[in-house]
């Protein structure tokens, strides 16, 4: 019955943003190679020199940051995955019950949550925490 989890979730990076980093990388690698015929002319003049060597520049610049870019976009979707689950503890200020559930925007350790199972008093929050676990890590998603 349980599902195998798939591995298709190592990059998501978006398509546009992957669009442009593939562009910089191409442009960066062009103005490499043609600086690298200018530096390999017979007789390269002044201002050829000086053309080429700002062609490497910019190749150089536009290899290293596509590089970083695609780094880090893959980077945070890891991160993303692997975010552990945020749980909220609530705990009945009569009969002591308490109940584990899944962290809620806005809340707030010693606030006053939602009744009782047992007795119908209201509880308060007693916790905020990250689960840390292995797997069933495809469940919970913000
Ligand atoms: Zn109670």
């Amino acid at each position: 019955m349980s599902k195998n989890a798939a591995s298709n979730a190592t990059t998501k990076v978006s398509p546009f943003v992957l669009l442009i980093i593939i562009l910089t990388l191409v442009l960066s690698l062009t103005a490499l190679i043609i600086a690298l015929s200018m530096f390999s002319a017979p007789a390269p003049d002044y201002n050829a020199v000086i053309t080429a060597g700002w062609l490497t520049l910019i190749g150089a610049l536009g290899l290293v940051i596509s590089t970083y870019v695609l780094l880090q976009a893959r980077r945070r979707t890891q991160e993303k995955i692997a975010t552990p689950p945020t749980l909220t503890t609530v705990e009945c200020t009569k009969c002591g019950f308490k109940n584990v559930r899944e962290f809620q925007r806005g809340d707030y350790i010693f606030k006053e949550a939602e009744k009782c199972e047992k007795c119908g008093n209201p509880t308060q929050i007693a916790a905020i925490y990250r689960e840390v676990k292995e797997g069933h890590k495809e469940r919970y998603r913000f």
